[in-house]
């Protein structure tokens, strides 16, 4: 089998010959070149390493050095993440790389705690006794703790402060040095912690963690544009025109061009660093759960001081409202894109999803700017079919019919396969059949009159004649599968919705019988099956006949068929 990673060597050559230092770093610390190293090349790459050329400041010929992967890569997904965190440590090893800078400080909410807790010991320690000229009623409780209390609380209480304020204070000052803060910033951060310990500490903390995210970001954005680079070409290998050109040309677009870079703009354009600059976006993208519940928690407490009738309604609408990047991707699609773009941390994005839907209850619906919603984009396999996060829009009323705004609805985005590939028809196929099972209906034209179930069957044929009949039989899953569910429903009769396919029982609501034909069945209210139906269904319905046909001197008045 060939080398996933050396197939695709020479793409990364020239992409890393825009990362010179990185590639200096490497020859110096893996490479252990001793040497003044000026400039370094990236000759090949394949799964067990790399080769490298460089000059060295005093001259001379170029010398190759040879750097390898422990352990080998698994694969052409991997080789993005082992040369980051390889670039990571060899800048850390030469002292290339420096802490991230911190250079905001702003006084967390949590501090009332500490400032309360010492308010109450200063009340203990030093209210009046009885019968002293001082003493006042609201001495009562301080005396009667004093007097109640084990005699260590108290003095206990003010050593901790006394002790542990400073050492805090100490280690923000040495953060403060190994962040290169400003002065005054700084100098916030030591007196804060000084003052009001832990609250402040754990605000740094949070700095930190942003000031990281910050320089990942930088350095994966390169990265990401090189795997744009490397989507481009693979869609390139469809029929028409690629992604450049379409984008370089000016031409109105129509058909599968049209689809595809409308498919290529809300999908894959956005980029981290420069779109997502508000904590609220990054804490989505990262999946760090307890960043946007805090985020939140301090959104509230803004709706609250203004004096909002329902604090927590409103910072829903406002997340409802949120939108990222150049497509304008609402929160639910932001989470698809972060669960694409960093796989790994799937199961934390699935939490942050999970938080928004159930117990902030964020509507799933909202759209990006080509009309699209998150169970849109989960399901039309493109970027990617996602099941499981499709299944958690679905199941709080994300709606499977949904269409764009050019009248398309997922379907007639599966339908749209570019080229032949067997793995992408396979995920086609899939994300067809569990749209069927969720609702979905075929039927539905977009805005030029085109319905999916039209796609599909004219690509069928298509396929037909570019791999012969034989075949075809075994590799044309998307018509398949349409006309199984086809079988199905009609197999049902009446005792399914003629729209969505759903049959009777479930505990669902008895099916209602189109008053006019009183031959077609539809979902029961709040689903909108009629409505949806109508336009294809008023071409079908005809007024119920009576018991008995009319007829005029024995010739039937019923002309249809
Ligand atoms: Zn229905
Ligand atoms: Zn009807």
């Amino acid at each position: 089998m060939a080398d996933p990673v050396a197939s695709k060597s020479s793409f990364l050559c020239m992409y890393m010959s825009n990362h010179p230092d990185t590639l200096v770093a490497y020859v110096k610390h893996w490479g252990k070149v001793a040497d003044d190293v000026s400039g370094a090349k990236m000759t090949s790459i394949d799964t067990n390493g790399m080769n490298l050329t460089y000059k060295t400041k005093a001259g001379g010929p170029e010398k190759e050095v040879r750097v390898q992967f422990d352990p080998p890569l698994l694969g052409y997904e991997e080789v993005k993440p082992r040369l980051i965190s390889m670039k990571v440590d060899a800048e850390e090893a030469l002292g290339m790389a420096r802490a991230p800078q911190i250079t905001t400080f702003r006084l967390p909410l949590s501090i009332w705690v500490t400032t309360s807790l010492v308010a109450s010991l200063l009340y203990v320690t030093y209210a009046p006794q009885p019968h002293t000229p001082n003493f006042s009623p609201a001495f009562i409780p301080a005396n009667y703790l004093r007097a109640n209390l084990p005699g260590y609380v108290v003095p206990a209480a003010w050593w901790t402060i006394v002790l542990v304020h400073p050492l805090e204070a100490a280690y923000a000052l040495y953060l403060s040095v190994r962040h290169r803060m400003p002065f005054t910033i700084g100098l916030c951060y030591v007196l804060g912690t000084l003052v009001w310990g832990f609250p402040i500490l754990n605000e740094l903390r949070h700095q930190r963690q942003a000031a990281r995210i910050e320089s990942v970001l930088k350095a994966m954005d390169a990265l990401k544009q090189a795997r744009i680079l490397e989507i481009a070409r693979q869609l390139s290998a469809g029929e028409g025109r690629t992604v450049e050109q379409l984008i370089a040309s000016n031409d109105p677009l129509k058909g599968a061009e049209a689809g595809r870079l409308r498919q290529w703009f809300s999908s894959h354009h956005m980029t981290p660093a420069t779109d997502l600059k508000d904590d609220f976006g990054r804490a989505v993208f990262f999946g760090l759960l307890d960043v946007l519940q805090e985020d939140i928690i301090g959104q509230t407490q803004k709706h609250v001081q203004r004096g909002a009738p329902d604090p927590r309604a409103a910072t829903v609408r406002d997340i409802y409202a949120m939108r990222w990047g150049p497509t304008q991707v609402p929160v639910f699609n932001l989470i698809l894109l972060s669960m694409l773009m960093l796989p790994s941390m799937r199961a934390q994005h699935f939490a942050v999803a999970r938080f928004l839907i159930t117990d902030m209850k964020v509507p799933v619906d909202g759209t990006d700017l080509s009309g699209a919603q998150a169970l849109y984009h989960a399901i039309s396999t493109k970027p990617a079919f996602e099941p499981e996060y499709a299944q958690l829009l679905h199941d709080v009323g994300g709606d499977v019919n949904a269409q764009n705004w050019y009248g398309d609805s997922a379907a007639a985005e599966i339908a749209m396969l570019h080229g032949y590939d067997e793995e992408a028809m396979r995920g086609a196929r899939d994300a067809l059949a569990w749209f069927f099972a969720h609702g979905g209906n075929v039927d539905v034209r977009n805005n030029d009159g085109v319905s999916a179930r039209w796609v599909m069957s004219n690509s069928h044929q298509q396929m037909m004649q570019h791999l012969g009949v034989t075949r075809a039989l075994k590799k044309v899953p998307l018509w398949d599968v349409v006309l199984e569910e086809d079988k199905r429903r009609k197999a049902l009769g009446i005792k399914a919705c003629a729209f969505c396919g759903r049959g009777q029982g479930g505990g669902a609501k008895p099916l209602l019988l189109c008053s006019r034909c009183k031959n077609t069945a539809y979902c029961a209210p709040p689903r909108k099956c009629q409505r949806e139906d109508w336009k294809q269904h008023k071409e079908r319905c005809k007024p119920c006949k009576p018991e008995r046909s009319s007829t005029y001197l024995g010739v039937s008045l019923d002309n249809e068929s």
